[in-house]
């Protein structure tokens, strides 16, 4: 990586935008795809995840090739999912601030489609979309992308398990003649052949280092549970890390449903993203994690992509990824732009093993994080049961009367002792259920 942004053929009003965002350094993905997109015309796949700088790796070469005399589209760039589309969008945008000639328009799914076609009444070069409002948006002959040379399928392993079809379609409609550019960061026989069917024969394929600057400043733990503690353990970390932020992911929605109840049953800010949520409600709840209104996401692998939110302190894994891939996606999700940050993974004891298997794949090392004892743990659980009591809203709906009575049976204790005595019933509720050795006790002088 000795390559300077202008080394690479960059034109002077796309590397003063890089030096606007500070960007001094190619990444690995970078410094093997701008020269071969910018000279070359073959079809290139690249293999390279979220944070290696893909995105600048086939966004600058693209915009250099837009002709701004030609005002038909000529640059498609396919998303999966509208987050990672609108960041796409985002960074493109920025990367074309000193190219006033070139539009850029983003039209993904889940916003009204109505704006999305007044905007494509004007000259468009370059346009992101997610495939099922594109199909939309030509069977209303809203868009024309029968001019488009080259097509970007980015993070094409999310499209060709749920959006294939809608993806046929598309590429149908395209010229023959047209360049195709796919990034990937897996190759699962479904890439395999969308390759042989979708791409020239002479495709050049290139990958990216996996050590990419997403796994520099993370701290990788796990941490070894019986599964019925495990939402214990996962209540005692995020009780250490109040105040901060954090991502927690799940394998499926359900298992994301059930732990965001979870959390808000035990008062901890959270919001749950996947994908069967709607698009609004992705984008509220995204937003409030933006902004800092909720501290924790609970998410899925596929929801999450594309999420660049700084200052993520920690990601949990409250089941093993399937994939290394997903571990870093994952992973990546804090420590970003420079920032320190910790992936901690909850597992059992028969999946311990894997941990060397990720070791080797990712060139990385984890350290084992001690389970918390009994007594802290039930210690707690109390604290957060205490938390809950100081969040309920007092109820309205009780009648005078019957309030009235509850207060004179109290009447006479001090808050003080009506602490001491709700907390003794806890005590006596929680030790009767679980077996544990009264952690609560007082130490005795030895
Ligand atoms: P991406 O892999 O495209 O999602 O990029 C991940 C993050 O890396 C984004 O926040 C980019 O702004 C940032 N980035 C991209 N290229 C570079 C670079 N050459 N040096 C430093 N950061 C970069």
């Amino acid at each position: 990586m000795s390559h300077s942004f202008s080394e690479l053929g960059l034109n002077e009003d796309l590397l003063q935008s890089l030096a606007d965002l500070k960007l001094t350094v190619p990444t690995d993905i970078q410094t093997k795809t701008i020269p071969l997109i910018l000279k070359d015309t073959k079809d290139v796949v690249a293999l390279a995840q979220t944070g290696s700088g893909k995105t600048a790796a086939f966004g600058l070469p693209l915009l250099q090739h837009i002709d701004v005399e030609n005002t038909s589209i000529q640059t498609l760039i396919l998303a999966p999912t509208r987050e990672l589309g609108q960041q796409i969008f985002a960074n493109l945008t920025a990367f074309a601030s000193h190219s006033s000639e070139i539009s850029i328009a983003s039209v993904c799914g889940g916003i009204p489609i109505k704006p999305q076609i007044e905007r494509l009444k004007s000259p468009t070069h370059l346009v992101i979309a997610t495939p099922g409002r594109l199909v939309d948006l030509v069977k209303r002959q809203a868009i024309d992308i029968q001019n488009v040379s080259t097509l970007v399928l980015d993070e094409a392993d999310e499209m060709v398990s749920a959006l294939k079809v809608d993806l046929d379609e598309i590429i149908k409609i395209l010229p023959k003649s047209r360049r195709t550019l796919l990034f990937t960061a897996t190759m699962p026989g479904a890439i395999k052949q969308l390759i042989q069917n979708y791409m020239s024969k002479h495709v050049v394929q290139v990958e990216a280092h996996m050590e990419t600057k997403g796994h520099q400043g993370i701290d990788h733990q796990y941490i070894v549970v019986e599964p019925i503690e495990k939402l214990e353990i996962l209540l005692h970390i995020l009780k250490s890390k109040e105040g901060q932020r954090g991502i927690i992911f799940c394998k499926t929605k359900a298992a994301v449903n059930k732990l965001a109840k979870n959390l808000a049953i035990n008062k901890f800010s959270s919001g749950a993203i996947h994908g069967s949520l709607t698009q609004g409600i992705r984008d509220r709840i995204m937003g409030q994690f933006r902004e800092g209104y909720i501290d924790i996401l609970v998410a899925t692998d596929l929801a999450a992509r594309g999420i660049d939110v700084k200052e993520v302190a920690y990601v949990i894994n409250y089941h093993l990824p399937d994939t290394y891939e997903a571990y870093v996606h994952r992973s990546g999700r804090t420590a970003r732009a420079g920032a320190k940050g910790m992936s901690i993974t909850i597992l059992q004891e028969e999946e311990v093993p894997d941990i060397a298997d990720f070791e080797a794949e990712l060139d990385i090392r984890f350290s084992e994080l001690k389970k918390a004892n009994a007594e802290s743990i039930a210690e707690n659980n109390a604290l957060i049961w205490a938390n809950k009591i100081f969040k309920t809203k007092p109820n309205r709906e009780v009648s005078e009367s019957f309030r009235n009575k509850i207060h004179t049976t109290f009447h006479h204790l001090t808050k003080d002792e009506l602490i001491d005595k709700i907390l003794a019933q806890y005590l006596l509720q929680n030790t009767a259920v679980s077996s544990k050795s009264e952690p609560y006790k007082k130490k005795k002088n030895k």
